[in-house]
């Protein structure tokens, strides 16, 4: 650490994402993103002359982009409010309307960003425990005084929330921030994202990062009422005004268009995840139910944090959690067909080896 740096980041948690090792060539399931390409619009869209334009600076209010996802949603782009990722849109969120000492709460298992941001952002944090079945109670987000921070469906459980149970925990004070993180909703969940018409303090937040396949673009979003979003832009012009680049907000553009590849890819996703799952219950491995594009899986025997280390001297990169809460679970991203069979394949190997008594 350098003389410089202020002591009140001393205590700051970095977020630790899934590792990608460059030692070989993995198929890589650890970080939830997708193994298909962008929409084939993409390729068309950033064409010769937006490279010539790099010269320019990017629109700072990302207009296009804006208004290509709020006529999806529905909004005008006076809702809609663009990032390098759900990530910096959620950092935008909480530089905005979060200071030292405010109180927000989320469950004790889920996207480990939101702990990172309160502790960045010093808030009093609570980490409310999920129940035994890894669900949340509805009631400890209701009857609270805190903001919420809810993913739905949460990572890594993959376990959803109903969008009338949301309704109840964001209608019950309206002088309560309700941030809710729906980067996997296109796997077959109800959005909440109707339910911005209705109330002023709640905030949708979704990623191209996977089910649009663009996760190395950097492209997230928020929705919500005009006042937040006019308050974000606010925030964003005083530290980072060209936030995204002219190259994500055309390829974001023409990605959020094309709404028949998303439903193709999200479909591919669901038929191989019921297939993988299937395979792995097979093998006698416990599924937890998801609506993702991703299997939460443990082993009745076998211990998942060997099952990870095996699996990665195969060449195969799934995601294990200390939190002991979980610790007996594997997340694994559901990739292309082909590459869950050699998932299976390898986890055949694993099991019937150690459990061969010869
Ligand atoms: C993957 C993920 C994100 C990150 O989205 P980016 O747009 O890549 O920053 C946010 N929230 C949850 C719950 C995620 O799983």
């Amino acid at each position: 650490m350098s003389f410089f740096f202020l002591d009140e980041y001393e205590d700051m948690e970095a977020y630790i994402p899934g590792e990608q090792p460059k030692d070989r060539q993995y198929i890589k399931l650890n970080a939830n993103e997708s193994s298909f390409p962008p929409s084939p619009k993409v390729l068309e869209a950033v064409n010769q002359s937006q490279i010539n334009g790099m010269g320019h600076y990017s629109d700072p209010h990302c207009m296009e982009l804006r208004a290509a996802i709020g006529e999806v949603y529905g909004f005008g782009a006076d809702q809609v409010f663009v990032g390098n990722g759900a990530d910096e849109v959620l950092g935008f969120c909480m530089m905005s309307f979060f200071r030292e000492g405010m109180k927000v709460c989320f469950p004790d298992i889920t996207y480990d960003f939101y702990r990172t941001y309160a502790k960045t952002y010093h808030l009093d944090y609570e980490q409310i425990p999920l129940k035994d079945d890894l669900s949340i109670d509805v009631e400890d987000y209701i009857n609270t005084d805190k903001d919420v921070i809810l993913a739905n469906p949460n990572n890594p459980t993959g376990k959803d929330i109903s969008v009338a149970d949301i309704e109840r925990i964001v209608k019950k004070d309206p002088k309560r921030m309700v941030i809710i993180d729906e980067a996997y909703v296109d796997y077959g969940n109800e959005s909440c994202v109707p339910l911005v018409r209705k109330y002023p303090n709640l905030v949708v937040i979704q990623t191209f990062s996977k089910s649009r396949n663009m996760a190395g673009a950097r492209i997230g979003y928020a929705i919500s009422s005009k006042e937040i979003i006019e308050d974000m832009n606010k925030i964003k012009f005083t530290f980072n005004p060209f936030n995204m680049s002219s190259l994500a907000i055309t390829a974001g553009t023409a990605a959020v268009k094309d709404t028949e590849y998303l439903k193709k890819c999200v479909t591919t996703t669901i038929e191989t995840r019921k297939y993988f799952e299937k395979e792995v219950e097979n093998l006698g491995f416990f599924v937890f139910p998801t609506t993702t594009n991703f299997a939460f899986i443990k082993h009745p025997t076998l211990d998942a944090g060997k099952i990870t280390k095996e699996l990665k001297d195969r060449g195969i990169l799934v995601r294990h959690y200390q939190n002991e809460r979980i610790s007996a679970y594997l997340r694994v991203t559901i990739g292309s067909r082909e590459e869950m069979q050699q998932v299976i394949k390898e986890l055949k190997d694993i099991v019937e080896s150690a459990l061969c008594v010869c």
